[in-house]
């Protein structure tokens, strides 16, 4: 009986062991993560785009790990960030959306480096990955914001429509990525002789494009022309994002409130489009179309410029040999080659999934590697670079054998990836998963699991409303080999699924849907995404009242609507 007793203590103590800690084969290199917002990778020099935008991180891909195929999981700034920072899909993390924080259980990648003895500083350029979103987790040193006092976050004024998502004190929502690293280099500079963890994000390529003067007329001469109508009061994002050819017009009918009424009257009665009978399709100025994508690399130049003052102090310190630097993106953009579109988060084509990745790890000599990869591989991958031991529940695969020995790995047959179409889903949950295996998270397990039982038979009585996957995320793709299908969920005016089928290696461009005519391949990837999803749904949380308040969700509506997320 005594022995038992010990064997049950020694059980509960092993429980409270933490679950990652540090070993002496830990490698005390530095990293650098900078996360580039809304980047799409062909238009990235070392990517081979015909615009020279990026000299600067160019010179450093010459020494590094390119990956040329990286995807990420879901093409939204929130839940894309979620998965790099805690390496699980979204649907672990069960963040469909931007601005839903990150729960507090889930082990983020500033946490398990600061148990490892890094110094840990962020410096984000967007709320969506603030510290009220929970991802200011781990570090030493967070920051979202300019310090109070800040006048203006975009050159010019308050007219431009970045510098007015924000008020010009630190509640801003958006700053200018000049900012976010000019921050950055004083904490590092503090920093520079510890073990040091610095994090940088840059939103500078999200819409509207308005990069600096110099950087806009650096590929279009007639680049204050373009600021003057994007600036215009008619100008609707929304309507300008999904047709060009609306900018530019003094806010004639369709800038009108009646107009717009008008406009959500007829579409909801009768289905029909006021805006589409306005523009008819196919009427497109590709000028314009140019205009915005000389403004979108002009964005991208500038983001190269203002992160060489990181690589060069990194340099100057001799740190750089020292120093594992990853470039990445958290979601491509669509520059209008897809459903007359400029945005991300709407579609799952590779525009919007497709992300720039680059490794420099010294010791490591520079490759191409051609395999998929995701924005839920990374942390998995930096923790085994920096041999750091843990037992994190991840989603994601190490590359780490691949890059350093040239080993095969065994990555997932298939990757799933998510989306939601803009409108935001009333489901609030808190999440149900965590990498975490601490006593409280295992605790947590037990009554979720208590509490889910529970709701599984008071919803079989009530007949209420559950937590489903297909549900909380609106379009579903599955990429196998060369193919991507794409699902999109049933809404009241579709009751059936729609799909759409793709082959990536003979059709990059995603021009022709093959869905009617594949129909083996179908089959097999529609299987395939069933058992997945199935799979998952196992996983389903109980429902819960959502830990905001009224008016927190009425505040966070607004500051989405500002960034241009909420129609
Ligand atoms: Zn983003």
């Amino acid at each position: 009986m005594r022995k038992l007793i010990v064997l049950i203590l020694i059980f509960i103590c092993s429980l409270w062991v933490t679950s990652y800690h540090r070993t002496p084969a830990e490698t005390g290199l530095n990293v650098i993560l900078i996360t580039l917002d809304t980047t799409r990778p062909d238009h990235l020099g070392f990517y081979g785009y015909e615009r020279s935008t990026t000299p600067n991180i160019d010179r450093i891909a010459d020494e590094v790990v390119v990956f040329t195929d990286a995807v990420s999981v879901i093409p939204l700034t929130t839940p894309s960030h979620a998965s790099i920072m805690t390496g699980l899909h979204p649907e672990s993390h069960q963040i469909n959306r931007n601005s839903h924080p990150v729960d507090k259980s889930f082990v983020m990648m500033a946490e398990v480096l600061r148990k490892a003895g890094y110094s840990t500083g962020g410096f984000v350029s967007v709320k969506l990955v603030g510290s009220k979103i929970g991802f200011a987790q781990g570090f030493d040193f967070f920051s979202d914001s300019n310090p109070p006092g800040t006048k203006s976050d975009k050159p010019g004024d308050g007219s431009s429509n970045r510098s007015s998502r924000g008020d010009h004190t630190s509640s801003i929502l958006v700053r200018r990525g000049d900012h976010t690293v000019w921050e950055s280099l004083e904490w590092l500079k503090a920093n520079i002789d510890k073990k040091f963890f610095l994090w940088v994000h840059l939103y500078d390529p999200h819409l509207p494009y308005e990069p600096p003067e110099e950087y806009g007329l650096k590929y279009n001469p007639r680049y204050n022309d373009y600021l003057k109508t994007i600036r215009n009061p008619g100008y609707r994002e929304h309507d300008f994002a999904d047709n060009p050819e609306l900018e530019g017009k003094e806010p004639g009918p369709t800038g009108t409130k009646p107009m717009r009424r008008a406009e959500k009257f007829f579409k909801k009665f009768f289905g029909v489009d006021l805006n589409f009978l306005i523009q008819p399709a196919g009427n497109v100025n590709p000028d314009k179309v140019q205009d915005f994508i000389s403004a979108y690399d002009g964005e991208i130049s500038f983001d190269d410029a203002i992160l060489d003052g990181i690589f060069q102090l990194v340099k100057e310190e001799k740190k750089f040999d020292n120093t594992i630097i990853i470039i990445m993106g958290d979601h491509g953009e669509i520059l209008y080659e897809k459903k007359d579109y400029f945005g991300h988060h709407k579609y799952l084509y590779q525009g919007s999934i497709k992300i720039p990745l680059i490794m420099k790890i010294p010791g490591i000599h520079p490759v191409t590697i051609d395999r998929t990869i995701t924005n839920v591989d990374i942390l998995l991958t930096l923790l085994d670079a920096l041999e750091i031991k843990h037992k994190l529940k991840m989603d994601g695969v190490s590359y780490w054998p691949l890059i350093s020995k040239n080993k095969n790995i065994t990555a997932p047959e298939y990757r799933i990836i998510f989306t939601n179409t803009g409108k935001i889903p009333d489901i609030e949950k808190p999440p149900n998963v965590t990498n975490k295996r601490s006593p409280r998270t295992v605790l947590k397990w037990v009554k979720l699991a208590v509490e889910n039982r529970l709701s599984k038979i008071v919803d079989k009585r009530f007949k209420k409303r559950r937590w489903k996957i297909d549900d909380h995320f609106q379009k579903i793709a599955i990429i196998k080999g060369e193919w991507k299908l794409v699902r999109t969920a049933k809404t009241s005016e579709k009751k059936e699924y729609k799909y759409e089928l793709y082959n990536l290696k003979s059709d990059k461009q995603e021009q022709e849907d093959l869905y009617m005519e594949e129909t083996i391949v179908v089959r097999e990837l529609e299987a395939d995404l069933k058992k997945y999803l199935k799979r998952k749904r196992k996983v389903a949380v109980p429902e819960a009242e959502s830990k905001q308040s009224e008016a927190q969700r009425a505040q966070e509506l607004k500051e989405l609507k500002s960034l241009g997320y909420v129609q």
